[in-house]
Order: structure tokens, then sequence, then C-alpha cells
């Protein structure tokens, strides 16, 4: 079983949350699957570094803008794989260029056009799970490109499409799909399972939870992403699909 799990920034936030993600995944691959694990930039630092370019160049290049941004999720990458280390799994960390991940060259929207699969097959081959930093790639010009805001989603959904993972998990702060923002509408309701045109239609409407090039891709290669709380673990929303697990 090939599994492909992402973690968003909340997620990762302190110490603590990267060693429960961290056990995990490693318990996972004691079990014998194949994991990959896709990570966002720790808390909120995309938006700070965000803040910190402004202070340098209220109009920094994009591609600057890239190369700098990209470090969050690579800083990610890192320690949560010295992190499943630590549970006693090898465990190794690359940064999208290692992973294969080529896009166009538009610099902080870039799109997915194709992974190269060898070495995340190699390091799974191995043994080791796997560490995706997620929200990043690298253009035909050879330079560093990231994927737009939450664009750590779509990484993971088209690793999974690419790797043909049999399960795609995305873990957030919120334990799934709701119908209108839980956190502003208590009697919102939980979708246990959700169409992609549905979610296509929230996410227009401007619901976070997933990004939209992530459902994208999911519908056009067929992947079920299951969104879910890190928190708990237990089962959120299924978005896409009609055939149960
Ligand atoms: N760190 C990036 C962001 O905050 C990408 C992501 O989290 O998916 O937008
Ligand atoms: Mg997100």
């Amino acid at each position: 079983m090939l599994i492909v799990q992402k973690y968003g920034g909340t997620s990762l936030q302190d110490i603590d949350r990267i060693h429960s993600a961290a056990r995990r995944a490693a318990s996972l691959a004691k079990q014998g699957s194949r994991v990959v694990v896709v990570v966002s930039a720790q808390g909120d630092s995309t938006d700070r570094m965000i803040q910190k370019a402004a202070q340098v160049n209220k109009r920094g290049a994009a591609r600057e803008m890239d190369a700098y941004l990209a470090a969050g999720e690579q800083m990610s990458a890192g320690l949560m794989s010295m992190a499943i280390g630590a549970m006693g799994s090898p465990a190794v960390s690359l940064t999208g260029w290692q992973a294969g991940i080529s896009t166009d060259g538009v610099h902080g929207n870039a799109r997915i056009v194709d992974i190269d699969v060898s070495r995340i097959q190699r390091e799974l081959d191995a043994g080791k799970a796997v560490v995706v930093a997620g929200f990043q790639g690298l253009d035909p010009a050879g330079d560093i490109t990231t994927l737009g805001r939450g664009g750590s989603d779509t990484t993971a959904v088209a690793l999974a499409a690419w790797l043909k993972a049999d399960r795609c998990q995305i873990f957030t702060d919120v334990d799934g799909v709701y119908d209108r923002d839980p956190r502003l509408f208590p009697d919102a309701t939980r979708f246990g399972r959700i169409s992609y045109e549905k979610m296509l239609a929230l996410i227009e409407n401007g619901a976070q939870v997933l990004h939209d090039r992530s459902v994208e891709f999911a519908r056009q290669y067929g992947i079920q992403i299951e969104v879910l709380s890190a928190f708990t673990g237990e089962p959120g929303t299924i978005v896409g699909g009609s055939e149960p697990f």
C-alpha cells in the first residue's frame, strides 16, 4: 500500500505536532506501507516571510520571492524527516525538484506539468519514508517556482496521481469539509463524502480547506482525497469517488 499524507502549517506548528505527525507516518511505515509525506511551512511562517520580504523590497521580483518562500517548506521537510528518523523509521527529505516536480514558469502561481518519480521510487524501494517539501517545483529555465498559496495540497494530490498511490490524506486543523465555515457557523454540517464539483464550488465561494488545483488534479486522475484532522486522526471527509474503501 502506498500512502501520501500531507500536513499543513498548523499541523506542524510546534515540536509536539511535528512529533505526532511523524509518529503517524512512522507507524504506517513500520506496518509495511510505502509512505510519502508532503509538508507545508510551519505555522504562519509563509505569511511572516511575505511580510519580511516586503520590508526589503515592496515589489520584489516574483522569481526571488519563490526562491525565498520555497525555503519554508524545505525547513519543514528536513525537520519532519529527522522526526520520523527519531521514531526508528528511516526517512529522507526531498525538495520539490529532488522529487522530480516540473512546473510551468509562472512564478508565484506555477502549475505542475510533470513529475519524474524515479528518485522517490528509489527511496521507497530502499525502505525509506519520503518527505517532500510541498508548494514548489522547477520551471523549464531551471528556476524555483511556487504553486500559489495553499499549493502543498496540490503537491500531495499530484504525487498521489503520478505515484498511483492507494490513498491521499490531507491532514489539517479541521475535521473535514463543511457546508459553511465551522469556525464562524456552529451549525455548519460536515460532509462524509463530497463530489469534486461540489468541492470546487465551495472553494469558489471562499472555502480554504483545499487548494483548488488539488481538486482539479484529483478529478482528472480519479484520486479520492481524504480531508481529516491532524489532531484526532478520525475519518473526515472524502472528496470524490463513490466506492467505499
Ligand atoms: N506554505 C504555503 C502557504 O502558506 C503553501 C501551503 O501551505 O500549502 O500558502
Ligand atoms: Mg491549506
